[in-house]
């Protein structure tokens, strides 16, 4: 039977549930295509949004926006599916070298937004090897993403708007102003596949810098309180004394599946973290993050076909980037307002 919509969304990572939820939001008719597969870079993710990152303790690009905005979309898909998905906490980072400690004090000396999300280290837990010192930063966010993306399957599901397949990019054919897939038509195809745009046809080609990531999740007794611990790998609590320890980056691989060298990193850096406190492995998980070289997204039409549009390119952050930026591409659908010229891509052609 053949189905007449305004968007096909592909892909149901948090770029595409992001992106059908502001559809939604509108008013605007359409399907989501996945495949629903166990895995993907958005359930493997570590689900946290930290203003402040890195070696070099740089504030987040655009994160002042970013933040409320996106702690104001996580609660609201949460009320409409009846579930908790934030925690808002705060990221306990303990100094791994003298270099960190010195670079620490470089930043607060010349930063002027430091104040504000840079604490003294608010907790000194003691089976955390802290010798060096720290800090806390404040206010971060932990995002449940799997119950997210759960919840808002089972809520497209119910409302007749998901269809479990794999995109077959040689089935689409583009009209004058429409396409046609399969048996539906549609104004317009939204491509959110993550690290699956390599297989992409009109999309392969931008800019994609992919990085694959690997991460543990392991039972932790004893760890109080529940909140954010960083020390060369980050400690994120997922509830009932679990823990997500993570990530790995590797810019050179052959495959998305978890590896025993990362294994034993991961592991090697949670025994130097944690002092006389046992863990137990429960899972060690691996994707790639769909990253892009200069770390922007990319977003927008394809150039020659405007029916073709894509969200991706959401690198380390697609939990702090998507609701924003899908905000941002569903009014911009509408010719209700215009894309950042720094996610455009076209930017990279
Ligand atoms: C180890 C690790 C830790 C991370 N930690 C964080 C973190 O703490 N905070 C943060 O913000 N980000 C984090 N990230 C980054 C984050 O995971 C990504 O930015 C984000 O998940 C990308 O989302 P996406 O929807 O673009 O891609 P994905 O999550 O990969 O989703 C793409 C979806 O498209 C589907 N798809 C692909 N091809 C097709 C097709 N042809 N037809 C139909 N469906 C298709 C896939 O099956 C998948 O479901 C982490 C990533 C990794 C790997």
């Amino acid at each position: 039977m053949s189905r007449s919509t305004q968007y096909i969304v592909v892909g149901q990572g948090i770029g595409g549930t992001m992106v059908s939820y502001f559809l939604h939001k509108a008013g605007l008719d359409f399907v989501v295509i996945d495949p629903a597969l166990p895995s993907n870079a958005s359930r493997v993710a570590g689900g946290v949004i930290n203003p402040v990152t890195g070696k070099k303790l740089a504030k987040s690009w655009r994160i002042d926006e970013l933040h409320p905005f996106a702690l104001k979309i996580y609660q609201e898909i949460g009320d409409l599916l009846g579930k908790e998905l934030v925690l808002q906490t705060r990221v306990h980072r303990y100094h791994s070298n003298p270099e960190d400690a010195t670079k620490f004090d470089e930043q607060a000396e010349t930063q002027d937004w430091f104040d504000n999300y840079i604490l003294p280290l608010q907790i000194n837990e003691p089976a955390i090897n802290n010798t060096l010192g720290g800090f806390t930063i404040s206010p971060a966010l932990k995002i449940y993403g799997e119950e997210l993306m759960d919840g808002w399957r089972a809520f497209l599901i119910q409302n007749g708007c998901f269809l479990e397949a794999t995109f077959d990019h040689s089935q689409l054919e583009t009209l004058a102003s429409s396409i046609r897939y399969k048996d539906i038509e549609a104004q317009k195809v939204i491509f959110c596949e993550g690290w699956g745009v390599q297989h992409n046809p009109w999309f392969k080609d931008l800019p994609f810098n992919a990085a694959k990531g690997e991460a543990l999740i392991v039972k932790i007794v004893g760890l109080l309180p529940a909140e954010v611990y960083l020390k060369g790998v980050f400690l994120v609590p997922l509830g009932n004394n679990l823990y997500y320890i993570g990530s790995t980056n590797e810019w050179v691989f052959t495959d998305d599946k978890p590896s025993a060298h990362k294994l034993e990193e991961l592991e090697r850096k949670l025994q130097k973290v944690l002092i006389n406190l046992p863990y137990e492995l429960i899972a060690h998980k691996a994707a790639v993050r769909p990253a892009v070289k200069n770390r922007r997204p990319l977003i927008g039409p394809h150039p020659e076909h405007n029916q073709l549009w894509l969200f991706n390119g959401l690198g380390t952050k697609g939990y702090s980037l998507s609701p924003f930026f899908a905000n941002q591409m569903v009014a911009a659908l509408q010719d209700q307002g215009n894309l950042d010229a720094e996610i455009l891509l076209s930017r990279s052609r």
